[in-house]
């Protein structure tokens, strides 16, 4: 499930791109090398890369006018690769939307640095207009049917989904089992209550006991709360 990362290097100077390939690939990214600016253009568009590394000077068609063109139809990570000093290239780049920049020459673990910086906060944002609830270190987004613990997904079954959402929208209420059982199981279950202590200890099992937290508080003799 935990695909490796495509990042496509788009340098013309031979030795630079098999240098960042090599480096890249031992730090667990699928990579891909491209040297003409106009076929990097179409390839950027056409193939699904997490990351691109953009060098500024290229044959065909320049890295600006890559991340310009490229802007209009993708949001896709682009990281520039600019010339020592060449203050107008980084800040041109940045105007048309490049995430970030490196200056030639530069060291591996700068470029790996910055890669990781964009990939990682790229996962942490949420889509756009997209319904996110928040307990604590919890994260769950109700169109996904996705929950996530410490930025973590957790798997969770459609029923221990449901209640968990129950829960998390109506914190900091206490519910009632009834109120859950019929909420979440529907009027027409006929089962006991106790359905919703065994699912409340899978939800516990899952998102409390694994990261050692306490979200989920029974109040004795009512029924169940959602806490941070
Ligand atoms: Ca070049």
């Amino acid at each position: 499930m935990d695909e490796k990362p495509k990042i496509f290097i788009v340098e013309d100077e031979k030795q630079i791109a098999r240098f960042l390939q090599i480096y890249l690939e031992k730090e667990g990214f699928q990579t891909a090398i491209e040297k003409n600016g106009k076929r990097a253009y179409e390839r950027i568009i056409q193939e699904k890369y997490d990351l691109v590394l953009l060098d500024v000077m290229l044959p065909d068609m320049d890295g600006l006018e890559i991340c310009r063109r490229v802007r209009e139809l993708s949001d896709v990570p682009i990281i520039m690769l600019t010339a020592r000093d060449d203050v107008k290239d980084k800040v041109d780049g940045l105007n048309i939307g490049a995430n970030d920049y490196v200056t030639k020459p530069f060291a591996s673990e700068e470029v790996l640095a910055r890669i990781r910086g964009i990939l990682r906060r790229r996962n942490e944002e949420p889509r756009k207009d997209e319904k996110r609830l928040i307990v604590g270190n919890v994260l769950l987004y109700p169109d996904r049917y996705e929950v996530q613990v410490n930025g973590e997904l957790v798997e969770l079954t459609h029923k221990e989904f449901e209640l968990f959402q129950y829960l998390v929208e109506n914190k900091p209420n206490v519910l009632t089992r009834d109120q859950i059982l019929q909420r979440v199981w529907g009027y027409d279950f006929y089962g006991n209550t106790n359905v919703v202590d065994v699912y409340i200890s899978y939800l516990r099992t899952k998102i409390d006991d694994k990261y050692d937290e306490r979200h989920i508080h029974t109040v004795r003799g009512v029924g169940y709360v959602v806490r941070d």
